[in-house]
């Protein structure tokens, strides 16, 4: 689960990290008022979406060469206009698509000198230890600077039964190429973050940009965080912060019958038990010449009556144009699932091609009752076969 930038701030400046002071707004009217309430001389109105690169992103309404969802006001009054621009209009930005998103709400936040514009994010690594990520060079798209320039991203791992010690603190400071105050705020930072990552269950934090002002000192100019949501019983004042119109509508659905399913752009809806073998499917699918739609595992003790939501929330997607069903019977038997499949089949309709693949426990009985049915469901022997099927019905 993710939040807004302003929530993300709000949530390190109580762990004590230098984060500027701001409001958010929903209105123009607001946005002059809460502006006033700043110091000046300078304010920074930014678009609130669940989406990065919103200096870089236009508005769908704005002609081109406007600014795009971060914008620098002198005054009050300028921030107000500015805010009007953005609240009720659509941001595009490399992270949104084409669609891009609706912007809610606007923050007003104090302007910064800036210095120097660097990159430092935690995650959790492969080897499952946090690690901070550094480069100096922050506040551009770090994908590319991964891409061109890799060496000039370091990366420190944390010791879970050490936390951050000195040599980590240090370690990344000196990747910020930080001295003197900033280094001292650096080393404090990396302890402040560290602590906020752990006890909010985090699952990414990044800050692009963190900055070093002409003062010598470090804040967090914008800052993006991520929850692992199997925690998220144990932090129901994260849960709070959710902002469900920024959500896939049809991920939360999944969300509420407990469906691990995450929407691709695919033209492929996929169902299956067990994550690995959505991963699989996915990739078997792609090997074929087409793109999933999905993510979706049904999970091991699937229900008829989850296969039916499941079934339904595949069928809604609009991009999908076959669906393509591989199931491992262990604990779920194949005769059992194949009956849920054509339950849901005959609930929801059937517009696109459908293979069912079938393996595992009672499988012959699972194959006879699909073949048996008047449904046009096409049976397949293996992942391949089924792959291979759904991949020419859809592209004839
Ligand atoms: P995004 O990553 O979505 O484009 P950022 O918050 O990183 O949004 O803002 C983009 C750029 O705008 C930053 O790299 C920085 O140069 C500038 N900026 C953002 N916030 C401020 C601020 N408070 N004061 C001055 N400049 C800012
Ligand atoms: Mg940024």
């Amino acid at each position: 689960m993710n939040i807004h930038e302003y929530q993300a701030k709000q949530l390190l400046k109580s762990y004590g990290a230098p984060v500027a002071n701001g409001a958010i707004v929903m209105n123009a009217a607001q946005a002059e008022a809460k502006a006033k309430e700043l110091p000046g001389p300078l304010w920074v109105v930014k678009a609130q979406i669940h989406a990065g690169g919103r200096g870089k992103g236009h508005f769908k309404e704005e002609a081109a060469g406007e600014k795009g969802g971060v914008r620098l006001a002198k005054s009050a009054e300028e921030a107000a206009e500015q805010a009007k621009k953005m609240l009720g209009n659509t941001l595009v930005t490399i992270q949104t698509g084409e669609e891009g998103k609706e912007v809610g709400r606007v923050y007003v936040e104090d302007g910064a000198d800036i210095d120097r514009e660097l990159y430092l994010s935690v995650l959790v690594e492969r080897t499952g230890k946090v690690a901070f990520i550094a480069s100096t060079e922050g506040g551009m798209d770090i994908e590319a600077v991964a891409e061109e320039t890799p060496e000039k991203i370091v990366s420190v791992p944390v010791e879970p039964s050490d936390g951050v010690t000195d040599a980590v603190a240090d370690k990344v400071v000196s990747a910020l190429k930080l001295e003197g105050t900033a280094a001292e705020d650096g080393r404090e930072l990396v302890r402040t973050l560290y602590k906020a990552f752990t006890e909010k269950d985090m699952a990414m934090l990044e800050i692009n940009p963190l900055i070093v002002m002409p003062d010598n000192h470090l804040r967090v100019l914008d800052a993006k965080v991520g929850f692992d949501p199997n925690a998220a019983f144990r932090h129901p004042d994260i849960e709070e912060l959710r902002d469900e119109s920024e959500e896939d509508p049809l991920e939360l659905k999944a969300n509420e019958f407990d469906l691990a399913y995450i929407k691709l752009d695919g033209t492929i809806g996929c169902m299956v038990n067990g994550a690995g073998l959505a991963m699989a499917t996915m990739d078997i699918i792609k090997h074929y010449g087409a793109e999933p739609a999905n993510f979706l595992d049904v999970g091991g003790g699937a229900t008829k009556e989850k296969v039916t939501e499941a079934f339904k929330i595949i069928t809604s997607d609009p991009g999908v144009e076959g669906i393509l069903v591989n199931i491992f019977g262990g604990i779920m038997k194949c005769d059992v699932i194949a009956e849920g499949v054509l339950a849901a089949v005959e609930e929801v309709g059937l517009k696109v091609p459908l293979v069912v693949r079938l393996e595992g426990t009672n499988v012959e009985k699972g194959k006879a009752i699909i073949a048996n049915s008047t449904l046009d469901v096409i049976p397949a022997d293996d992942l391949e076969d089924a792959a291979e099927k759904i991949v020419k019905a859809v592209k004839g």
